[in-house]
């Protein structure tokens, strides 16, 4: 099976239907998306997103933001600027929108890999970003690989089972990089609508659960268009400022 794996597109239609448009034009052909949270947040489209989420078949884990916005998650936990987005996008989502949200798993094991937003042991709001919160987190990933978003950076950290030790790497860009069964792997896709590794174009991952390939991709996006619609509602400057700096 092939696995289109996205995270954090954050309301930013204009970098997923890139995505998209990328996956057709590399003539990718996949079974289903695995989506790893926070389809809305930050961005000023989160009913188009979730909508084109929802024409394609899919899975889809809560995030963090997705929970902010149906009030399971304290608003004051957020900063200021996230959270005017959070009330925003409270207010902008249709009913079935909401609901939809309101229904997506924090957890999800398909096959051999775990799907969580965040990280196995805080599927909703643990940063899995160095070695030693990985190394701690191996401890709660009950499959060969752990799928996770939230951090917006591309990232693989994988655990050699014999000598237990634990790395990082930075996965290339279109090559395909082999899961191999020695390993216990914690792989993060990057971020579609906000990348935050220096590169602001809109990160996913390809992934063959035959073959055990991981193949990460970048693709631009007009972030000129997507900070226009969110000057249009006002939201704050730094969110629309960070788009073009991936930061
Ligand atoms: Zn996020």
């Amino acid at each position: 099976m092939r696995c289109l794996v996205i995270s954090d597109i954050h309301a930013n239609l204009a970098a997923f239907e890139a995505v998209l448009q990328d996956v057709a034009r590399r003539r990718i052909s996949f079974d289903v998306v695995w989506c790893l949270g926070d389809v809305v947040g930050y961005g000023p489209d989160p009913n188009d997103c979730i909508d084109l989420l929802r024409t394609l078949p899919h899975v889809c884990l809560a995030g963090n933001h997705d929970w902010a916005v149906l009030g399971k998650l304290a608003i004051e936990a957020f900063h200021e600027n996230a959270a005017f987005v959070v009330q925003w996008t409270r207010e902008a989502l249709t009913a079935p929108n909401l609901n939809y949200l309101r229904v997506r798993p924090e957890k999800e094991a398909q096959g051999d890999f775990l799907l969580v937003h965040a990280s196995p042991r805080e599927p909703i709001w643990e940063y899995v970003l160095d070695v030693s919160v990985a190394e701690e987190n191996f401890g709660f990933v009950t499959t060969p690989c752990a799928l996770v978003g939230h951090t917006h950076v591309p990232l693989v950290f994988f655990k050699d089972e014999r000598t237990r030790v634990v790395s990082a790497a930075l996965p290339p860009p279109n090559t395909p990089i082999l899961l191999r069964h020695a390993f216990t792997y914690i792989i993060n896709p990057g971020s579609v609508g906000q990348p935050r590794d220096g590169d602001p174009r809109a990160a996913y991952a390809v992934l063959d659960t035959e073959a055990l390939t991981w193949t990460q991709y970048r693709v631009a996006y007009p972030i000129a268009h997507t900070q226009e619609r969110m000057r249009r509602h006002g939201f704050p400057e730094r969110l629309i400022e960070r788009l073009a700096i991936g930061r």
